[in-house]
């Protein structure tokens, strides 16, 4: 379980460079590199993913409700992942649509959640009548 978790960070922030280098690449011209500032969030993206409580829960720090990003760094990536999000199923294909399917996942599961309480309802009615 331990080990699974700390796939998913990794994963995780491999996800977030590959989005900042994409990004920086195309919206900075840098090739083979980050500039200053794309560097900044690099690590910063990369530390908050290392610190974060709720690996085991959630699916992806864009998908988190608690938002452990200070202001400035949290346009910034919001930022990226706007512009590589969609670009990443070119580019890697594997990953992105991993991506799509986890994120997927966890709407489903929350869904599920949200009907619980009464989950032969419609079913029981069905027969009563
Ligand atoms: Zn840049």
């Amino acid at each position: 379980m331990a080990k699974q978790i700390h796939t998913k960070r990794e994963r995780e922030k491999d996800m977030v460079s590959e989005m900042i280098a994409l990004y920086c690449r195309k919206q900075h011209g840098n090739k083979g590199g980050l500039c200053t500032e794309c560097e900044a969030l690099n690590t910063y993206a990369r530390e908050r993913s290392d610190k974060c409580p709720f690996m085991e829960t959630k699916t992806f720090c864009s998908n988190c409700k608690v938002h452990c990003y200070q202001q400035g760094m949290r346009e910034k990536i919001r930022v990226v992942m706007r512009f590589s999000g969609p670009r990443m199923i070119f580019c890697h294909p594997v990953t992105a649509v991993r991506h799509i399917l986890e994120r997927k996942k966890e709407k489903r599961r929350l869904g599920k959640l949200a009907k619980m309480p009464h989950p032969r309802r419609n079913e029981r009615e069905y027969n009563e009548t």
